[in-house]
Parts: structure tokens; sequence; C-alpha cells
């Protein structure tokens, strides 16, 4: 007894021993101090010329003949009168009327050029909610410090803030020693199949691979995550795929009085409860890890030892997570019932019933994987499983560990003082997509500080900029303008 009571005591021990020492090693991955970017003279007219972009409606619809094309080329037309160096500098090529793809022709044509992304089309304004806007959402007025409107936040305020950045280079003695290519697209809300489409094919077709490719996406989140007070930069280093799948069933149909044992609306509904019963696993692996890994070493001792150690608090942290929708839907390929049609009349059983399911998919699962998971949990012959339209597989998952990488780090640290920075897989979609294997060190990042609370007015109500943090957002795209020219070790 005593001896198994010993060696209890030995396995504890060395236990207690190994979670301490892997506590202990957890590397950081946070850059010292870095000095602040060299000072600029902000022009008091950029958050002018925000506001003008925004009072321009460029609304995307999801039936393109409805959209109000005349908006996109008043826009056009306005960034071509508003921006004077860069009409005369940069090279502008148009793709589907509306994509613009600039070029700053680098000195230096052996560099891989650095390739920075926007979209300027916004999502409509809610029926009824129009009221609810302190500001009216298509106004650009300026109160109490913020600039109110749609696109304030997404992503007009990109498209403005990278131009404002390039016309202030250039009018600098700077020159980019890599070519610096811009591509600004009119539908990202709707697929961005015209703009971000057709331009990733044009540089796909010319050969070009971009050493960064910078698009919206995380942000400076004020309050922190996980558990941290301290803002935390969150950069997109992939997006999940994107899945609908349409179940149906063929009943007989007839009068109610006489109904079978099994309906197709009885089928249809107990394959969908099968699918939401079973979800799909909760993994660390794709996204979350990585995150944990960057803010390891930032956290307090004890949670530093749950994060340092998930060989074994792996399943707690999972536990934690998959409370929380955003949690969730970080952790695993989801499963989300949207549609479900079946019936007209209460005394008539109908002959079809469908339901539409819709996926997103982690990095590391595929459609092809998520389509047969679908087809094993349904298990019924009688029930069929057809893709609704062709899926798309998540991002490719770009490196931490590339000079792109460190780049954008030291960038946001400049300009970010005092935010930590930590990638993360995207839940959302992003035009970056469509440029998908263009280069291994693509991001999604919006230089823009935001709580919690101001995160829900992208694509909601009273969406709004603070006028600093826009002033801001221009330093960040001249601080990477500039510090992206080194070459590639
Ligand atoms: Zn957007």
């Amino acid at each position: 007894m005593r001896v198994v009571l010993r060696l209890l005591g030995l396995v504890l021990l060395g236990l207690i021993l190994a979670l301490v020492v892997n506590t202990l090693r957890v590397p950081r991955h946070q850059l010292g101090a870095v000095p602040p970017p060299a000072p600029m003279a902000m022009p008091d007219s950029a958050v002018l010329r925000l506001a003008a972009a925004v009072r321009i409606p460029t609304v995307s619809t999801t039936d393109f003949a409805q959209t109000d094309t005349a908006q996109f080329g008043r826009f056009v037309a306005f960034l071509r009168q508003s921006f004077p160096r860069v009409r005369r500098r940069l090279r502008r090529q148009t793709f589907n009327t509306y994509g613009l793809l600039y070029e700053w022709r680098g000195r230096n044509p052996a560099l891989r050029p650095i390739l920075l992304l926007a979209h300027y089309d916004v999502v409509p304004v809610q029926p009824g909610s129009a009221a609810q806007w302190q500001q009216p959402p298509f106004a650009g007025v300026v109160a109490g410090g913020y600039l109110y409107g749609r696109g304030t936040l997404d992503d007009k305020m990109s498209v403005l803030g990278i131009l404002e950045a390039v016309e202030y280079l250039l009018g600098t003695d700077f020159r980019p020693e890599r070519t610096v290519l811009l591509a600004f697209g009119q539908d990202e809300e709707t697929l961005g199949l015209r703009g971000a489409g057709a331009m990733a094919a044009a540089l796909r077709q010319r050969g070009i691979h971009p050493e960064i490719i910078l698009d919206e996406g995380g942000l400076v989140k004020t309050d922190g995550v996980a558990g941290l007070t301290k803002p935390v930069a969150l950069v997109g280093t992939s997006e999940k795929g994107y899945l609908s799948l349409e179940i149906s069933a063929v009943g007989q149909g007839g009068h109610s009085s006489m109904p079978p044992a099994h309906t197709s609306i009885g089928l249809v509904a107990g394959a969908v409860a099968r699918l939401e019963a079973q979800p799909f696993p909760a993994r660390l692996d794709g996204g979350v890890g990585p995150l944990l890994d960057y803010l390891a070493a930032e956290v307090p001792p004890g949670q530093r030892l749950v994060f340092a150690n998930r060989w074994l608090f792996g399943p707690l942290i999972k536990q934690t997570l998959v409370g929380t929708a955003s949690g969730n839907a970080a952790l695993r390929t989801t499963t989300a019932p949207t549609i479900f049609r079946a019936g007209s009349k209460d005394n008539v059983l109908p002959v079809d019933a469908t339901a539409t399911v819709n996926f997103r998919i982690l990095p590391g699962d595929s459609v092809a994987g998520v389509v047969r998971a679908v087809r094993r949990i349904v298990a019924d012959d009688r029930v069929e499983v057809r893709l609704l339209k062709q899926g798309r597989e998540p991002a490719p998952v770009s490196s931490t560990g590339s000079a792109a990488f460190q780049t954008l780090h030291r960038t946001i640290a400049s300009v970010f003082p005092g935010a930590l920075v930590a990638p993360y897989v995207l839940v959302g979609a992003t035009d970056a997509r469509a440029y998908a294997g263009l280069s291994p060190n693509t991001y999604r990042f919006s230089p823009l500080p935001l709580a919690e609370a101001d995160i829900r007015r992208l694509h909601g109500t009273n969406e709004r900029i603070r006028v600093a943090d826009y002033q801001t957002l221009i330093r960040f795209y001249v601080a990477l303008l500039r510090n992206g020219q080194g070459p590639t070790p």
C-alpha cells in the first residue's frame, strides 16, 4: 500500500512539475517597446472627405439589377477629384466599370508588391431602423467627436484612409521600393465577384504574388479578449468557409385525416434535429490555439497554466468557450438551419418538405467533409441532401512566422502602443478570399480600436468612427507603407 501511495505521489509530483515547466516556458510573442511612427501633418480635411464619401449611398443589393450604380459612378468620380496626386502619379485600371485597381510603381521591380484591399459598397440600412440613428446614415454628420454614417466602419474608412496615406506620401520625398497595389471592390457585401473576383483574376494572370495582402477583418479590441483587459489587435490569418445544404423529403400528400406514420415534415424535421444534436467537433487547432499561444505569456499565472497546458486543459477551455455564440463559432464548423418550407393548408399533408442548413467551415474541415458528415448524421434514405450552391472552402491559413507578419505586427505595435497582437480566424467573409493563393501572407485587419458594444454598429444602427481614430487609421497605413519596403530576407 505504501509503495502504491508513494508511486501515486511521484506521478502527481511529476504532473505538477510538467505543468509548471510548461507554464514557465511559455514563449513571448509580443514585441518589446516599438518606437512610434514618424510624425506626420494630418490634413484637417481628411475627415471631411470621408464625410463626403459617406454621403454617396453606394448600397449593395443582392440582386445587382436593383443596385443604383449611378452612385458608384459618383463615388469613383469623387475619388478622382479628391486625391489629385494619386490621380496624376498612380496607374488606375477599372474592372466591371467600378472595381478600382491602382498601381504605384516601386523603384525595385525585383521585390514583390504590397497589396492593400478595401471595398466601398455598403450594406443597406434595415427598413424601419432609420429613426434609431442618432444622425442620418447617409448625411456624413460629425457630432461629439464622431463621424456617423454607413461605411464609416465597413469599409469606406479604409478606402479613403489608404488613399489619404498614399496622397500624403506622394507629397513627401518617399518613393516605395516595392510596388504598391490598391484594390477597391464595389460588391464585397454581395460576394465580391465583380470587384475582388475580377481584380484577383487579373493579378493571378499577370503572375503577381504580393509580399503581403492586407484586407479588412480583425480590429483592435479595446476591451480585451480571453479575460485580458488590455487592447488586443486581432489579425485574421484565415476565414471560415461557407456551405448551404438543402435537406428534403417527398411524402405522399393527401388528406390529414389519415396521415402515414412519417410525413415529409417529420422526416426533414428529424434530420435537422439530428444535425443540431450532433454539432461538428469543437477544435482548438482551427484558429483558437494560435490565439491562445500569442496571449499565453500575457495572462495572469493561473490562466497561463491553463493556456500552456492545453493537452490537459483543452476540454476545459473548449467547454468555457462554447458557452457563447462567438466562442462556439470560433471553435467549430457551425450548423445553422436558416430556411424551412413545407405545407400550405392545415388539413392537407404536404408532398415536399425542404430545409436549408448553412455551415461555416472551420480551417481543417472541408466542403466534402461536411457533406459526408451531414449524410452520415441524417442517415435516412428517405431524406435527400444536396448542395444548394457550390460551397467555399476555408481560406488557407497565413503564416505568423513570416517577415510580412512581423512587419504588420511591428506597425500595429508602433501605432497602437500597449495593444497586444494575436492571430485569429474570421467567422465572416471578406474580399481577401478571392485573392487566396496569391500570397501566403494574407491578413485581415482594420486599424481601428473598437469595444464590443461598438462592433455591433457594423452593419447595424449608428455606425460611426471617432474622428481621432480615423486619423490614427491613416497614420497606420502611412507607417505600414513605410515599414513594408525592406527586401524580403
Ligand atoms: Zn466589409
